[in-house]
């Protein structure tokens, strides 16, 4: 029998950039027995989180909410808005972005991958100039679309997407943006609507607190004019009929009931919390670990300051040193869980997700775990991450928004 109670004292750390801890309170929530999705209250619990998600992509369009990980959300937003042989454009910031790129030719679409050479394009952001002059060579408007991702979760970089609409309108070409912030969403600042994207996709169990199984898009009334006339086949995927009934707060078909009691419960504390002060908390203890890189005198994956996650930071291995063996000290000495480099970097990297309900101690727990599984695995620690992490949060403590407003 498979033991699902299995597990050391103390808590495990989950400092995965994805999924993220689940706070007590959602899992509470999520605990509630399933009701009558056809029934009265559904209605209102429906309407609450339509209401509410709106929120947090700053948004005033729909947000469809499909039961489904982030890649079915992905397959959504190309499929409810192409025709097969169209093309989009698309840039290579790391793994994620090459899964949707793969995602496109699966469908029938000809993506075309701008990108930097080698792994360069894997430690900075989306190239906005890229974008521009590719679509001014473009005067017969064959590009449909332009497909981006806001934070890379594979190397810890969070682009500008207001740069990308900028180069779009620059270029005065009429192609959809599309963005995805599954892991970006709540965590880092993000604005459907201030920024003209048109389709916003996005998951649960980063930002928001939640186990994996619901996704979103946010969509714009361009994006919804598109999918009158785009020809991918799609069925489950389709907004037309969600959206409609959305309005009175129920699905088409059977939605993640249980889930979306913990979306209900992860907005209550995501704008109680107040969303600027999440994103400056996220800020804040990226910065505390960027620290810790630095005094370790190891090398932090993304190269441009200017676009650090403040979601996750990918941290690089000297040479000769396997980045998934000191993962697996880690895990077996502390139990903890960080992510595995992914895709071009395997083996070269590590990603220690700062993201969700995430606080300062939870923070020097993790880095405190790094820092010894580092010197088990022979690697030279130049100074104390950790005291520069803690010096840096010691210096920056302020009241927790919360008890300040107590
Ligand atoms: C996690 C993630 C995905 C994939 O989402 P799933 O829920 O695993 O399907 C896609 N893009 C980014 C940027 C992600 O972080």
């Amino acid at each position: 029998m498979l033991k699902l109670d299995f597990h050391p004292a103390g808590r495990h750390f989950l400092q995965i950039p994805g999924p993220s801890p689940v706070p007590d309170r959602i899992l509470r929530a999520i605990s509630y027995p399933t009701i009558d999705h056809r029934g009265p209250e559904f209605g209102a619990l429906g309407l609450k989180v339509l209401a509410g998600i709106r929120k947090i992509f700053k948004t005033e369009q729909p947000v469809v909410i499909y039961p489904a990980s982030g890649t079915g959300a992905w397959e959504a937003a190309l499929s409810n808005t192409l025709s097969a042989g169209d093309t989009v454009l698309m840039f290579e910031t790391g793994h994620f972005a090459t899964l949707w790129k793969k995602m496109a030719e699966k469908l029938g679409l000809r993506p075309e991958f701008l990108g930097l050479p080698g792994i360069e394009g894997w430690r900075r952001g989306v190239q906005a100039d890229m974008i521009e002059a590719r679509l001014r060579q473009d005067s017969g408007h064959a590009i449909k679309a332009v497909c981006v991702v806001h934070n890379e979760t594979s190397t810890g970089v969070t682009s500008d997407i207001a740069a990308v609409r900028n180069a779009i309108d620059a270029a005065g070409h009429p192609a959809l943006l599309m963005v995805d912030t599954i892991s970006g969403l709540a965590s880092a600042d993000y604005r459907h609507d201030e920024w003209g994207v048109d389709v916003t996709v996005s998951g649960s169990q980063k930002g928001l607190m939640l186990p994996p199984g619901i996704s979103f898009n946010a969509v714009s009334p361009k994006a919804i004019e598109a999918s009158r006339s785009a020809r991918l086949p799609r069925s489950f995927w389709d907004w037309e009929e969600i959206i409609a009934m959305n309005q009175t707060g129920y699905w088409p078909y059977t939605p993640s009931t249980n889930l979306l009691y913990g979306l209900s419960e992860a907005l209550d504390m995501i704008l109680e919390e107040g969303l600027d002060n999440v994103f400056a908390r996220h800020h804040r203890l990226a910065e505390a670990c960027r620290r810790a890189v630095r005094a370790w005198d190891l090398e932090i994956q993304c190269a441009d300051p200017s676009v650090y996650s403040p979601v996750l930071t990918g941290v690089m291995m000297p040479d000769g040193i396997d980045a998934d063996a000191v993962r697996r000290i880690i895990y077996d000495r502390f139990n903890m869980s960080l992510g595995a480099a992914l895709g071009k970097m395997k083996g070269r990297m590590f990603r220690i997700g700062h993201l969700g309900d995430c606080n300062d101690l939870t923070l020097m727990a993790t880095l405190s775990g790094c820092e010894m599984g580092l010197k088990l695995s022979g690697v030279p620690v130049a100074a104390s991450g950790v005291a520069a992490a803690m010096d840096y949060l010691a210096a920056h403590a302020n009241p927790l928004p919360l008890r300040a407003a107590a």
